[in-house]
């Protein structure tokens, strides 16, 4: 079994800190340094949706998941 654990980050040179994905999902992300940043790099499985939320959401399309 080889299951893929999903990272995302945040691309703090294209994140405009308009705060929203801290707001939809405090347990993903948070504000550091004026950008958000992810708190944890690696989604645990119950968190995939929301993740991939954010990345869909985010105005400045900084939210990265792979
Ligand atoms: Fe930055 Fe995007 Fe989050 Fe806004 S939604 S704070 S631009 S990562």
């Amino acid at each position: 079994d080889t299951e893929e654990v999903m990272k995302v980050k945040v691309d703090p040179d294209l994140c405009t800190s308009c705060e929203l994905c801290v707001g939809d999902h405090p347990e993903l992300f948070e504000m550091k340094d004026d950008v958000a940043v992810a708190i944890t790099e690696e989604v645990s499985a119950d968190m995939e949706a929301a993740a991939r939320d954010a990345a869909d959401n985010c105005p400045a399309g900084a939210i990265i998941v792979e």
